[in-house]
């Protein structure tokens, strides 16, 4: 399996990071999940390209996971595809609507597929995925690709979304902030530190990263350190980690 990170920043410009948007690849399938602002872009500086995502996987409908999606819709439409899969949380089915009403021109361009899903299993684009509900200011699911890959999504840390990503190869934990940053519905180091001690996880991926954190990353990674001794790192747009 291949994650590539293609946007690890959040709602705030840092000039260097887009908006969340991850891939995730295994022998010639391929999923997209979430499509901020910026997706569409790193999709083609990824070489992989928006022919080729026919599938779409939301945490949640927040703009910073959404914006790109109707980019990606008129840029498959340009290229000749016909079809797209999006697949989310409750209200999925409204969103679409409501971004196809605002832009009538685009309906009907693309054979679209939308499916709510909810806290358990199910599949998608040939992915057998788990799903956990986090907490975030809107319904926000976390995914799990068997023992391989998990993504919180956005949300704050705590020891049931840790316990749901224990013994993953990979995590990439929402990680918005510095500590000293006074934050609900986001984690700051300290606190993902405490909810991820005890776990064994391969490695976790800091992400959604705001313009706080810039500069700041020895700290970050100091304090959660304090409680959880496993290898973490920040995640950086387009790079791609190779999960056995
Ligand atoms: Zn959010
Ligand atoms: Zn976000």
């Amino acid at each position: 399996m291949r994650v590539t990170f293609l946007g690890t920043g959040s709602a705030m410009a840092t000039g260097e990071r887009f908006q969340t948007g991850i891939l995730v690849q295994e022998d010639g399938r391929t999923l997209l999940v979430d499509c901020g602002s910026g997706v569409l872009h790193r999709l083609q500086q990824s070489g992989v390209g928006y022919e080729t995502v026919s599938s779409v996987l939301l945490t949640h409908h927040h703009l910073d996971h959404v914006a790109d999606l109707l980019p990606l819709m008129k840029a498959r439409w340009l290229a000749g595809e016909e079809h797209l899969e999006i697949v989310g949380p409750q209200g999925t089915k409204g969103l679409i609507d409501g971004l196809l009403s605002v832009h009538e021109y685009m309906q009907e361009k693309l054979e679209l597929r939308v499916r709510e899903v909810h806290p358990g299993g199910f599949s998608v684009a040939g992915f057998d995925v788990s799903a956990y509900e986090t907490r975030h200011s809107l319904p926000c699911l976390a995914y799990r690709f068997d023992d391989r890959f998990t993504f919180s999504g956005d949300s704050e840390a705590f020891a049931g979304l840790a316990n749901f990503a224990d013994e993953s190869a990979i995590l990439a934990h929402d990680c918005s902030f510095p500590d000293d940053v006074d934050v609900s519905n986001h984690p700051t180091p300290e606190r993902l530190g405490t909810a991820l001690a005890g776990t064994d996880i391969g490695r976790v991926y800091l992400t959604h990263l705001y313009p706080h954190t810039d500069g700041r990353h020895e700290e970050m990674l100091e304090s959660i350190g304090v409680h959880y001794d496993g290898d973490v790192r920040f995640a950086e747009d387009l790079t791609t980690i190779t999960v056995e």
